[in-house]
């Protein structure tokens, strides 16, 4: 074992767009585990849209990630050394360990440190479709947007981490499933490997009429749910196309995470459609999770649940993974090899 951590801190806020220099590599000691505790070698991070609003300073769901610390996310890895009854070296689990190659943690952290079995589901997919992104997935769908058989399911950031478990979800459940993707690349895996039925690639119908359009050819018969990743125009575009008492997840807004405002083009569309929208946060919903993280490893384990992975290697390598992932450039789940 080395005898040096790698860890990546948060030195700064940023002021607009995150920033390379808003992180700093330090070398830290590894430490040993004290009673109750273990250390776990990372193999894997998670690196995640959520991470981005933690980085400001501003009242939200969750506490702001404190500068000069470890940037805090999920990981997956390997128990190296253990003072905890409940876990033994050479345990695979996920946990909540950072962006450093070694993480200390409490052994009874509860909901955020499990074992995991690795024998029909990669590591990894821990952190993805059998992970949090795919428990989001899960939730949004079944509990929110309520997909009925022959129904029409419109997801964003369709070939992400979350919104390829939404549409694959959704035609388990009988529905007809339309993506909204960036580049026509992303969409042809959607549809071509997803199985989504259709994809619309906004980046290509730039002006709202013209994604309307796109929306439209794809949606035949109107939208039923919406499970809604981004805001802004293809919000706008899906709500447009909702038919009455359809019903919208809001998972989240990432076309707005460096603060711009994202207004709501037409809000009375809530009302004369008669439209259900509901905001909600995978963590305060833990009671879904072992039967979500069931169905999910059952697919994958199967390989009826497909995803692809974005894997940058090296600890040093996070930050820019990170940014890129703000803009974009990821391709399914960002991940983050280590060693
Ligand atoms: P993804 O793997 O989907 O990666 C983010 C994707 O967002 C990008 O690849 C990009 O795909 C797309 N995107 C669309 N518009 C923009 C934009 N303006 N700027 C940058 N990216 C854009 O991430 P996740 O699956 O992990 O997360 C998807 C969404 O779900 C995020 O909004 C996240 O915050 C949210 N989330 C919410 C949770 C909750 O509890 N509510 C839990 C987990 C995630 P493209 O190239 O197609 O545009």
């Amino acid at each position: 074992m080395a005898d040096i951590n790698k860890q990546i801190h948060l030195v700064s806020r940023p002021e607009g767009e995150a920033m390379a220099a808003n992180f700093r590599l330090v070398e830290a000691p590894i430490i040993e585990p004290a009673d109750g505790q273990v250390l776990i070698r990372n193999h894997f991070l998670s690196l995640d849209p959520y991470m981005r609003g933690r980085m400001n300073d501003v009242k939200s769901y969750a506490q702001p990630q404190p500068l000069g610390q470890v940037m805090q996310g999920g990981t997956a890895g390997e128990v190296v050394a253990s003072k905890s009854e409940r876990f033994k070296v050479g345990d695979t689990v996920v946990a909540f360990g950072g962006w450093q190659q070694y993480a200390l943690v409490d052994g009874n952290a509860v909901g955020t440190l499990r074992k995991v079995d690795t024998t029909h589901v990669p590591l990894s997919a821990y952190l993805g479709a059998v992970g949090m992104p795919g428990v989001t997935a899960w939730y949004g769908l079944m509990k929110i947007c309520q997909p009925k058989a022959g129904g029409t399911i419109v997801v964003s950031a369709a070939s992400g981490a979350v919104g390829s478990v939404v549409g694959q979800l959704a035609k388990t459940r009988g529905c007809r499933a339309v993506g909204i993707a960036g580049g026509a690349e992303k969409c042809a895996y959607v549809t071509g490997e997803l199985g989504f039925d259709a994809c619309v690639d906004y980046k290509a119908h730039r002006d709202a009429n013209s994604l309307y359009q796109a929306l439209k050819a794809a949606t035949p018969d109107g939208v039923d749910g919406c499970f809604e990743n981004v805001g802004g125009a293809v919000m706008d575009a899906t709500m447009a196309r909702m038919n009455a008492f359809g019903r919208i997840a809001l998972c989240g807004m990432i076309s707005g995470y460096d603060g711009a405002p994202i207004p709501l083009l037409q809000p009375s569309l809530l009302l004369q459609s008669r439209l259900t929208l509901e905001g909600f946060i995978v963590s305060e919903h833990m009671e879904v999770w072992p039967e979500a993280l069931k169905e999910l490893g059952g697919l994958v384990a199967t390989g009826k649940l497909k995803y692809r992975e974005s894997v940058a290697q090296g600890i040093e390598a996070a930050p820019e993974a990170f940014l890129g992932l703000l803009k974009g450039r990821n391709f399914g789940k960002q991940l983050v090899k280590l060693n």
